[in-house]
């Protein structure tokens, strides 16, 4: 299991709360960017494609307290930009963790063994790092546009790791993407003594500049994802809902929660969710009551949501299924314990894609470490 118990003993203890009090539409994991300004460069990032004006722009620390006290999730995911660039960041986070919330600082880690030699942050059950690896090393480079990040994000990894931090990766997989490869990056990470891995779809959302490489149809994404997650080694572990993963494979449906996971940033509180963009409001309160839920998610229609299986929209639902219902419970309990899903489809599968050839073949151009410092100059 990737999650301690603590942690999920609150999340399980928040979920029936909700339920008991009829809050349809509650918070589970608040998505707090306090900049968006970033040292890499990524195809498929829509986040740093904004004007420099608004790259220049962070969240105060007190912004991102009040973000996170109006929502009162009990998660809150930092994502950015990349939240190390941000100058008050140790701050931010010291705040977050006084309120007991369980922070995930989503970093590419470049930055992160220099930071943690110069004493920011300390170790905390309620402070996790989930570092941004895109699959293994030629994989990752080639998907974060630069030469050298891998290697530089893994001494990122081992110092935190050594110094007691919790460390999770977050993986997100574009089309193309090579199941024997991907599987391989899980032995790597697991080795490496990471907590657990999170893995997600892409999602073709529109500021992204590059558009084809992401998982668009749904089939396709199910069937990668149940050759990958198939016939899994014991030594794996995931830092997510067991349901969600059983979802991406195929083995059960869903609906999307976007509530779940609400967006603040610069703008304010981001309409419906943390991919698309209908608007912002400025308190939490006008972002339940404001926003015409019934207008996302498959069932409504809507066509930015048809192919999306992202675990923004979706985690809440699954983990919402897990601790809304006893037969839930029981799935989740059972995906647990049979954590190999053993499949001879997957397994056929898995060997043909070993005999097709594969791997990005580009050379990148500027080297990570004097990117970092060029930018840590910058600032
Ligand atoms: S590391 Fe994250 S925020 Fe930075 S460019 Fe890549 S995807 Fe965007
Ligand atoms: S289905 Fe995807 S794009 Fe649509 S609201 Fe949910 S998370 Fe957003």
């Amino acid at each position: 299991m990737g999650v301690p118990i603590s942690q999920m003993w609150t999340v399980a203890s928040y979920i029936v709360k909700q339920k008991l009090r009829g809050n349809k539409h509650y918070p589970l994991v608040l998505m707090l960017e306090p900049l968006f300004r970033c040292n890499l460069a990524c195809a498929g990032c829509g986040k740093i494609q904004y004007p420099a004006h608004i790259l220049k722009r962070v969240l105060t620390p007190e912004q991102c307290w009040k973000a996170a006290d109006e929502c009162g999730a009990p998660m809150v995911s930092i994502p950015g930009g990349e939240p190390l660039l941000h100058p008050q960041i140790v701050e931010i986070v010291e705040g977050l963790v006084a309120r007991k919330k369980y922070v995930y600082c989503c970093t590419n880690a470049l930055l992160l063994k220099e930071k943690l030699e110069a004493g920011w942050f300390k170790p905390s059950k309620y402070l996790t790092f989930s570092v941004h690896m895109d699959g293994s090393e030629e994989h990752h480079d080639f998907a974060v546009c630069r030469e050298g990040t891998f290697k530089t994000a893994v001494e990122g990894i081992r110092l935190a790791v050594k110094m007691g931090f919790r460390v999770t990766t977050n993986t997100t997989l574009f089309e193309g993407a090579n199941a024997v490869a991907v599987r391989e990056f899980f032995d790597e990470m697991m080795a490496l003594g990471v907590e657990g891995m999170m893995v997600s779809p892409g999602y073709a959302y529109p500021k992204a500049p590059d558009q084809k490489g992401f998982m668009q149809e749904r089939q396709k994404t199910q069937s990668f994802f149940k050759t990958l997650m198939s016939n899994r080694k014991k030594s794996w572990k995931f830092n997510q809902s067991p349901m969600f993963i059983e979802f991406l494979m195929g083995k059960r449906e869903f609906e999307c929660t976007p509530w779940g996971m609400p967006t603040y940033n610069i703008f304010g509180w981001q309409k419906p969710c943390y991919l698309l963009q209908d608007g912002y409001v400025d308190t939490f309160k006008e972002l339940i009551d404001a926003t015409e839920w019934e207008r996302y998610g498959r069932a409504s229609g809507n066509k930015a949501c048809q192919q999306c299986m992202v675990h923004c929209g979706y985690e809440t639902s699954a983990n919402d299924y897990t601790f809304g219902s006893i037969k839930g419970m029981f799935a989740t309990v059972k995906a647990l314990l049979n954590t190999t899903y053993a499949d001879k489809d997957a397994e056929k599968a898995l060997a043909e894609e070993r005999t097709k050839p594969h791997g990005p073949v580009v050379q990148l151009g500027i080297s990570a470490p004097k990117k970092a410092e060029e930018l840590v100059g910058a600032k």
